[in-house]
């Protein structure tokens, strides 16, 4: 991803794609000390623009790295990449870290926090899984509770699990990984949140040790209004069978139909379907 044409949004100034580096000292390279949000423009206009921008500063100072930027001048950096780029059907990737400076080592505050926005096209995040239902292998990793990270950040810390999970998946021919939490419960899969259809109902595990996704509360009040009960509660392994449906809820993800996680089989329903397509609706309205 490198190697391209196109400009990345780098503390302010428009730079050439190949030239948006850091030096090998960042901190957030050695201490994790990076934010980050993925959006997606349709038509011109990011979804939910303002609400990624609000979270990106609010994991900012979940991890104690409060960002020099305001709302306003996040909105208006991912704009003029969008621009520069030539794009308005795209992701879009902002990042703030704690770069390189005076400090080396775990503590460095006085280590400037850097932001950048790059935007790229990126079709299906499942690619035809999106239509035929995705294949989840069971991760071996564990989403940890919140007193051991700050679940509510979308942080690269997070993220070492989900990329092991997901080459793990990969491995043995699944599209991703639905993973479980510190107490046994079904959480999400590695990048996006997961829902579940019995009798017409929807359950959808609780958000308390992973990201509440912006696309989850979108569905969920969707859902809703169309007077679709929905049970936001703790969702235990024995539970999988007795389900008939499943999808994936993210940004990337939009809404993917699941087909299989581990030995359960789901139906790519009438539910689903619907959901999915609402969802395309209502983004590009
Ligand atoms: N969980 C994880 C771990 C994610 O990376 C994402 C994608 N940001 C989500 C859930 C879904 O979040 P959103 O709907 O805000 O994209």
């Amino acid at each position: 991803y490198d190697d391209r044409d196109g400009f990345i949004w780098m503390d302010g100034k428009l730079v050439n794609w190949r030239d948006a580096k850091v030096h090998i000292l960042t901190h957030a390279l050695h201490y994790a000390s990076s934010v980050f949000e993925g959006e997606r423009c349709y038509n011109g206009k990011i979804f939910k623009s303002v609400e990624h921008s609000e979270r990106l500063r609010k994991s900012g100072e979940l991890l104690d790295m409060p960002l020099p930027f305001s709302v306003a001048e996040i909105e208006a950096a991912k704009e003029a990449t969008l621009k520069a780029n030539g794009l308005t059907d795209a992701y879009v990737r902002p990042i703030a870290w704690r770069g390189s400076g005076e400090d080396m080592g775990v503590a460095a505050k006085r280590n400037p926090i850097h932001l950048a926005v790059a935007v790229w096209t990126w079709g299906n995040y499942y690619g035809d899984a999106k239509f035929k239902g995705a294949k989840l292998d069971i991760s071996k990793w564990k989403r940890p509770s919140p007193e051991t990270i700050p679940h509510a950040a979308k942080a690269a810390g997070l993220y070492m699990i989900c990329t092991m999970s997901k080459h793990a998946a990969e491995a043995k021919g699944c599209s991703d990984a639905m993973m479980f939490d510190y107490r046994g419960y079904v959480a999400e899969a590695t990048g996006a949140n997961i829902f579940f259809v019995k009798d017409g109902e929807v359950h959808t595990p609780l958000p308390d040790a992973f990201l509440n996704g912006i696309t989850r509360q979108t569905v969920i009040g969707m859902l809703r209004e169309k007077g679709i009960t929905v049970h936001e509660r703790h969702i235990l392994p024995g539970e999988l069978e007795g389900f008939q449906q499943c999808w994936l809820t993210g940004t990337a993800a939009e809404v993917t139909p699941v087909g299989q996680i581990g030995d359960y089989n789901f139906e790519v329903g009438q539910l689903t379907k619907d959901i999915s397509t609402d969802y395309e609706k209502m983004v590009r309205a």
